[in-house]
């Protein structure tokens, strides 16, 4: 196997895991950087996440579009992966949702913060980025680069931002980190909506986020992805944490 097909297999199943732990549904995406090409990243054919084989995976120039389409029709959203990429030469994963428990937090401008270790990966801040603000009324979809260019300045240093009225996007250096990172984004949202409805929230300290963000490695994102592949019948492949 090269770096390529090990990668190849790792996005199948990590659509597969999103799917079945409800981070997307017919809708949302998950690329990859190229592991030998940085200016390139691969990302499905416009096809539910669930459903996606090998065959469906393409590659993308960081302008967003394929180099060798075959046919085969991309996301209209490709734009969001691209230009975050583009921005962010660290990122070598993207995922673009619309988890369910997010969305309350887009369309209030609450902001959601870590509350349970777990999810301290996501960072110290979230924030949200407007779509309307710069590009008036559309039909809230990332349909263009300069969408994507402007998402991705939202994003800035951290690890995630929320898309008002639509979804999130999370960025991270390999497909199990940004995996666990966006299951975990879901979880953190849902607990602290019903933490909100019971009293005042002790969120996560700063100090407490960066201690996790400093121990949390391959070890934890392995263990997830073990089980995650488990629960979508995948097999998990080779791990790397220690
Ligand atoms: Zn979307």
């Amino acid at each position: 196997m090269t770096p390529l097909d090990t990668l190849l297999d790792e996005l199948v199943t990590a659509n597969r895991i999103l799917a079945r732990e409800e981070v997307v549904d017919s809708f949302g995406h998950i690329s990859a950087r190229h592991p030998e090409r940085p200016d390139r990243f691969i990302l499905s054919r416009a096809r539910a996440p669930d459903c996606i084989e090998r065959d469906d995976l393409m590659e993308f120039s960081l302008d967003g579009e394929p180099v060798d389409a075959r046919g085969r029709k991309p996301y209209l959203e490709r734009y969001i992966h691209a230009a975050v990429y583009e921005a962010k030469p660290e990122v070598h994963a993207v995922v673009h949702n619309h988890s369910p428990s997010v969305i309350p937090f887009g369309v209030t401008g609450t902001k959601i913060r870590p509350l349970l270790h777990t999810c301290g990966c996501m960072g110290h801040e979230v924030p949200i980025w407007d779509s309307g603000e710069k590009f008036g009324d559309t039909n809230m979809l990332v349909s263009s680069l300069a969408m994507g260019r402007d998402l991705a300045r939202r994003v800035g240093g951290g690890r995630t931002a929320l898309l008002r009225g639509h979804g999130c996007v999370v960025a991270a250096r390999n497909i199990r980190e940004v995996v666990y990172i966006a299951v975990y984004l879901e979880l953190n949202a849902r607990l602290q909506m019903q933490a909100m409805g019971m009293g005042t929230i002790k969120f996560l300290t700063a100090g407490e986020v960066d201690k996790i963000l400093e121990s949390t490695g391959a070890v934890a994102f392995d263990r997830a992805w073990e089980n995650w592949c488990r629960r979508a019948g995948r097999e998990p492949g080779q791990m790397t944490g220690v």
